[in-house]
């Protein structure tokens, strides 16, 4: 069965190089679906709690939310770096709070402190997809992403493989001395 979780990221991006209206710097209000396979965790009788999924995604997905994304090798990257440093906000502001850990794999750097996402790719739905399954794939068992960007939508299937001991008594994922970092619970 599954277990589904739905984010909304705010974010501004452009599709550097591409033919079309999207080669123009703007915004989205981007909705991402995840959805976690996995046995019903009879204690619970849930396969994950959705929450508790939102908030393990949440945690390096805030780095996209009202953040600006940009390929690598995209000119605006250094112009949009020149400006922040000359005012003084590129390496944070008092007031940029919502920030996760910074990230860097093989598709995307995040630098929260100024609110940017470097990417290899262009950040089409498809693209952030790739990107989060890179991201979440060791944190939960997911079985499908779905990203709605505009009137641009794309999905992915995957095979959960992690086995994720599961606390019966709230759901959430025991840690590695099996102790439920939530209720307390021991295995
Ligand atoms: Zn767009
Ligand atoms: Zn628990």
């Amino acid at each position: 069965m599954r277990s589904i979780a739905t984010l909304e990221l705010q974010y501004a991006h452009r599709f550097y190089g591409f033919r079309g209206e999207a080669q123009y710097l703007h915004g989205h209000s981007g909705i991402l679906t995840i959805e976690v396979e996995d046995t019903v965790n009879e204690g619970v009788n849930m396969v994950f709690p959705c929450n508790e999924i939102k908030k393990i995604a949440w945690e390096v997905l805030q780095n996209f939310d009202h953040a600006l994304i940009l390929r690598e090798d995209d000119p605006l990257l250094p112009a949009i770096l020149k400006v922040y440093e000359e005012q003084g906000i590129k390496d944070g502001a008092p007031n940029n709070t919502q920030k996760g850990p910074a990230f860097k794999t093989e598709l995307a750097t995040a630098y929260p402190e100024c609110r940017l996402v470097v990417t290899k790719e262009t950040m089409t739905a498809e693209g952030m997809i790739k990107i989060v399954y890179e991201l979440l794939k060791d944190k939960l068992n997911i079985a499908k992403i779905t990203f709605v960007s505009g009137i641009n939508t794309a999905s992915e299937e995957y095979t959960p493989k992690n086995i994720i001991d599961r606390c019966p008594m709230c759901g959430v994922a025991l840690n590695e001395n099996g102790v439920c970092p939530k209720c307390g619970y021991r295995k």
